[in-house]
């Protein structure tokens, strides 16, 4: 140590004694190495006792029979610490002893443990074998199986454990102490040197020979697998046995694939991992995320792949739910007729609806207050007659179009003063398409000029024969104004509804037609609706169109507060959650939860069709522009109307407007009053709001304000679409029309500091105007066209110098002038063209 370096050691005075160095051993692996000093003269210690410490090699050592010298150890304490000396190595002995046989009982205990393991390895090994001899007979496999039987009683303690090497590197320093050790110990460790050796040295030593510990360890020769290693080997065989089984277990199922799914929502209807279906996808060639929607035939690629079976179900498939029973005849019962008014416009269709409507009510219900709600019900000797006061012939057809042929019985009206007028035709024709019966009402009887044959004459050119020219078709003459044949007319029609024998079942549930549907401030969404069959009823939930909801209340034709109302009634119904259109068909379904699902899917297709018509109309365009190179300018607008039936009838004028250049974009049409939205979406676009008997709400009218943009209203359509015709014709574009007013040569080109080149000229013909446009023409070639910097005449800036006078000319931004160069001098003219 470094004590002995550096300082004097202690020692017997005079130094006479023999010095040497004695290693001292503590606990704890600590050591320390002590001077000794040995005087020979003075032989006092007993023999044994430097014996022991030599033979002992530890614990410190003074030199013996020193009393009372500097070193300051007594006699009486060298023996006190020898004695302690010879206990302590005492104890040692027994520790050791008792260590020893602890580490035997361990090691015996781990010999069994492995001499199990090994067992139960070479059990599943056999197992596994035995599989394979039955697929395979291999002749060696055979003979592996026989050493493993012979093998079958391993000795304890063959297979010793790599955690051997801790006690064994312990115990190696203290070597020489070890005698005592069972041999099994010794043997194990020299096994275990030997194994580690052998592993390290790799596969190929082993590879010749077949050992008992090579059978014993399995396939891969004698190598050692720690515990761990074991176990995880003893799992993955454990769960490559029950992925076996689950295997053969696999539940098919039966994914419902409807026209697209994500990749989750596939993964889940097949109860696979998404990772799963997600690798199968790319081994497909489709890099696809969980979130990604996959088209049905890809989907169903994959369910098949996964060993599924496929059931293909629709979007459209929600709307199964409702009812489609046809009613038994005995569960029918007779329902009111519903009847339209149509004919040409001005002969009277609104004057006769009014003239039997008021001949009704205050015949009927004197005092009764009658309410428009679209549609009406009067009583005819008994019987009820239902009245569409939705005169004209797009109300019938755009309500047919969606499916709601509600009308049973059409009145012609034709004036007798007038004739068969085109829209006269039309109705006729209308009647005709959808197979409906006609009574032909010859209005206007009270007139003097009223001519009843020749319209009987003229409805015989359109194939409509009268009773009075021997047909069919009951023919009534009537005057809205005076009330005369009123009553026969109400009478034919009741004639008619009994040869119809019109019939509906009440007790079902209730499905009829949207007459008329507007969003009221207070109360919300309302449709008048056409009850056809089945009884509607307050808290019944239903589906019209894109909407659905549930009844919240029921308002008749008279204003009155109903809680049903049943086949052929008209009733306003309080409760949607939005507006739906006209024509719309209203279904009462069990749960909301189906209402709900039935509405959202109508309102997606919806919105695919509105954007395939889009689309097409973005191609139509497209194909325009490269044909004739034009642009075609819109007028975006949007449209707010009171009821749908305006608001339709103004976006079908709307398309009407424009030609080839300029056209009318209906951004947005809706019911209701104009809210921010809307003056959003038309911000957007930079398109007016046109409302129509409806009103911006005060944070619209704010915001169309703040933002400029125009709202107009109108209670006329007329007056609206003529509007809208001027509007679009600003948008023509302007014709333009060229005049040349000058010319000029180039003299000489002058260079001037502060403008650049300036061209002399003397102007040959017309006019030089400084604020008009110039072109440079060289060999009569165009080769620049732009407008003048300056005009000057001497020294002086001119605003147009006559012909024969010479002038300055600079252009803007244009340099290369050179000499015999000839300016144009020309103006436009801007005319603007109307539709
Ligand atoms: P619509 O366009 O078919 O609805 O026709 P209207 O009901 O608005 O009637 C047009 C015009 O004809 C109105 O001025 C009515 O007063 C008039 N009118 C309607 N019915 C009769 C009638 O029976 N006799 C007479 N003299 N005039 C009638």
């Amino acid at each position: 140590m470094s004590d002995s370096d550096d300082k004097k050691p202690l020692g017997i005075r005079g130094g006479s004694g023999k010095a040497s160095n004695v290693r001292q051993s503590f606990g704890h692996g600590r050591t320390k190495s002590v001077v000794v000093e040995t005087k020979r003269k003075r032989v006092v210690i007993p023999t044994a006792i430097p014996q022991k410490v030599t033979e002992n090699s530890s614990s410190a050592s003074q030199p013996p029979g020193l009393s009372k010298r500097p070193s300051g150890i007594t006699d009486a304490e060298m023996t006190r610490r020898l004695t302690a000396l010879k206990a302590a190595k005492e104890q040692e002995g027994v520790d050791k002893a008792r260590r020893e046989k602890e580490e035997k009982t361990r090691a015996e205990e781990r010999a069994i443990r492995l001499a199990e393991n090994t067992e139960k390895e070479r059990e599943e090994r056999e197992r596994e074998e035995k599989r394979k001899k039955k697929s395979e007979e291999d002749a060696q496999k055979i003979k592996d199986l026989e050493i493993a039987k012979l093998a079958s009683v391993p000795p304890p303690g063959s297979k010793p454990l790599d955690s051997m090497d801790g006690p064994s590197a312990v115990q190696r320093p203290t070597g020489k102490l070890q005698s005592g050790a069972p041999k099994k110990l010794d043997d194990q460790e020299d096994n275990n040197k030997g194994k580690s050796k052998a592993s390290r040295e790799g596969d190929g030593r082993r590879s010749g020979k077949l050992t008992l510990n090579q059978v014993l360890a399995g396939t891969d020769g004698g190598r050692q697998r720690s515990m761990a290693a074991m176990k995880r080997k003893q799992e993955r065989a454990r769960q490559k046995m029950l992925g076996t089984v689950v295997e053969r277990e696999k539940i098919i199922r039966d994914v419902q694939l409807p026209e697209a799914i994500s990749v989750q929502e596939l993964a889940n209807r097949m109860a696979e991992r998404v990772a799963d279906v997600v690798k199968s996808l790319m081994t497909s060639g489709i890099m696809a995320t969980q979130n990604e929607i996959l088209d049905a035939d890809t989907a169903e690629l994959i369910i098949e792949e996964f060993g599924h079976k496929v059931v293909r179900v629709s979007d459209s498939d929600v709307e199964d739910v409702i009812d489609q029973i046809i009613d038994d005849d005995k569960d029918l019962k007779p329902r009111p007729p519903v009847i339209t008014v149509m004919g040409h416009v001005d002969h009277g269709k609104t004057s006769l609806l009014d003239a039997i409507r008021n001949a009704k009510v205050t015949a009927g219900e004197a005092g009764g207050i009658t309410q428009h709600i679209g549609a009406y019900q009067v009583d005819q000797a008994g019987s009820l007659l239902t009245f569409l006061d939705t005169p004209g012939h797009a109300a019938f057809t755009s309500m047919r179009a969606r499916g709601a042929q509600v009308t049973d019985i059409v009145i012609l009206v034709v004036a007798a003063d007038d004739a068969v007028m085109p829209q006269t035709i039309e109705a006729i024709n209308h009647a005709k398409a959808a197979k409906v019966p006609m009574i032909v009402a010859i209005n206007k009887i009270d007139k003097e000029d009223a001519n009843a044959n020749k319209v009987r004459t003229d409805l015989l050119q359109h194939e409509v024969i009268v009773e009075k020219m021997s047909g069919d078709v009951l023919d009534v003459e009537v005057s809205a104004i005076s009330g005369v044949g009123l009553d026969t007319l109400l009478e034919n029609i009741s004639l008619q509804a009994e040869l119809l024998d019109l019939k509906a079942n009440p007790d079902r549930a209730a499905s009829g037609a949207v007459i008329e549907a507007s969003l009221d401030i207070g109360r919300g969404a309302v449709a008048t609706v056409l009850v056809k069959n089945g009884t509607l009823k307050q808290g019944d939930i239903f589906v019209a169109g894109e909407q659905y909801g549930k009844v919240r209340a029921l308002i008749n034709d008279k204003g009155e507060r109903v809680k049903e109302a049943g086949p052929s009634s008209p009733v306003e119904v309080l409760g949607l959650n939005g507006t739906p259109e006209a024509g719309d068909v209203l279904n009462v379904v069990e749960t909301e939860a189906q209402a709900r699902e039935i509405a959202s899917y109508r309102n997606s297709a919806a919105k695919d069709r509105r954007a395939a018509a889009g689309a097409s109309t973005t191609l139509e365009q497209l194909m325009a522009k490269a044909k004739d190179d034009k642009t075609v300018s819109e007028l975006p607008v949007v449209i707010k109307g009171d009821v749908q039936g305006s608001v339709e009838a103004i976006v079908q004028a709307m398309a009407k407007i424009g030609n080839s250049e300029v056209r009318v974009r209906v951004l947005h049409s809706g019911v209701g009053a104009i809210t921010e939205s809307d003056i959003g979406l038309a911000e957007a676009s930079g398109a007016p709001v046109i409302g129509f008997n409806v009103r911006a709400n005060s944070s619209a009218r704010s915001t169309a304000q703040q933002k400029g943009i125009e709202v107009r209203y109108y209670s006329i359509i007329y007056d609206l679409v003529d509007d809208i015709k001027k509007a679009a014709s600003g948008l023509l574009s302007a014709e333009i029309k060229e005049t040349f007013i000058g010319y000029a040569k180039i003299k000489e080109v002058f260079k001037v500091t502060g403008v650049g080149r300036v061209a002399g000229c003397l102007v040959t013909e017309g006019i030089a105007r400084r604020s008009s446009g110039v072109r440079l023409l060289r060999d009569n070639v165009v080769i620049h066209e732009g407008t003048l910097k300056t005009l000057k005449r001497f020294k002086d800036e001119v605003s147009d110098v006559q012909s024969g006078q010479e002038c300055g000319m600079a252009f803007d931004a244009y340099e290369d002038i050179r000499a015999d160069d000839v300016i144009e001098i020309f103006e436009r003219q801007e005319i603007e063209r109307s539709l």
